[in-house]
């Protein structure tokens, strides 16, 4: 990793978490993402920009509104984070226009998962940017249009035809809609090989969830849970791994 490299994008990635944070909070309430400025929720006091730096005002504002005392949900900071290390890791390993599809297709999976998990509803808009995106990737060539066809079958038609045969059994909706479109926004991203793992990897991650809930009786058993955000951490994690497997294998057959 170059530090050189790393920090300001790191920088960089956690002011665009800071927007991500306005557009979690404003979306699902309707309310404009540029106006007003940034305010506390609590007692609507507006924000300085000297005291709207991401990380270091909640640091040293020991997590509190610095005007009526509130404690700032530490969901700020977190997706502040995440979205730092999510900068400073694409623009380390790809080249420019694929980082800056890689850093748009985050902050958007970032905001679904967030929403959805919180919400259970992921705005029409989101979906539609995040299908645009991944077009817009293979458009400039950061993905080849085969691989994108065949992780367009593998994302979007596979688990269609999975939740229409659950539908005729079941007479429940497993997936929804959104689910079948991010899956297919993430399959021609991604293209077949990647789509499939995180497939996979989402519906065990599922399973383990179920199964938990489930044994502490929080559910029982025929409750839907948020598909979305699984398939997201799945695809994290394949996309991270991604960059390392062939190392990896290499090191346990080859050495
Ligand atoms: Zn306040």
């Amino acid at each position: 990793m170059e530090p050189l490299v790393f920090v300001p994008f790191f920088i960089l990635g956690t002011i665009f978490g800071s927007f991500l944070n306005v557009v979690i909070y404003r979306l699902p309430r309707g309310e404009s993402l540029v106006k007003p400025r940034s305010h506390c929720p609590e007692c609507k006091n507006k924000i300085p920009f000297y005291r709207n730096i991401p990380l270091i005002s909640f640091a040293v504002q020991g997590g509190r509104c610095n005007q009526c005392g509130q404690k700032i949900a530490w969901r700020y900071p977190l997706v502040e984070i995440i979205s730092g290390l999510i900068w400073g890791f694409c623009f380390t390993n790809l080249v420019l226009p694929e980082a800056l599809i890689a850093v748009s297709m985050w902050g958007l999976l970032l905001v679904v998962a967030w929403l959805d998990q919180s919400h259970q509803k992921i705005p029409v808009i989101l979906l539609l940017l995040t299908m645009f995106t991944a077009l817009t990737s293979v458009i400039l060539g950061a993905s080849y249009w085969r691989l994108a066809v065949m992780g367009a079958i593998i994302g979007g038609v596979i688990p269609g035809l999975a939740a229409g045969i659950m539908f005729l059994i079941s007479k429940t909706a497993g997936l929804g809609a959104g689910d079948l479109l991010l899956g297919l926004s993430l399959g021609i991203w991604l293209g077949p090989y990647n789509i499939l793992l995180a497939l996979i990897l989402a519906c065990g991650l599922t399973l383990v969830i179920w199964g938990v809930n489930f044994l502490r009786r929080k559910s029982t058993g025929d409750q839907a849970i948020a598909f979305a955000p699984y398939l997201i951490i799945a695809t994290a994690i394949v996309y991270i791994t991604s960059y390392y497997r062939n190392d990896l294998i290499e090191g346990l057959f080859f050495n």
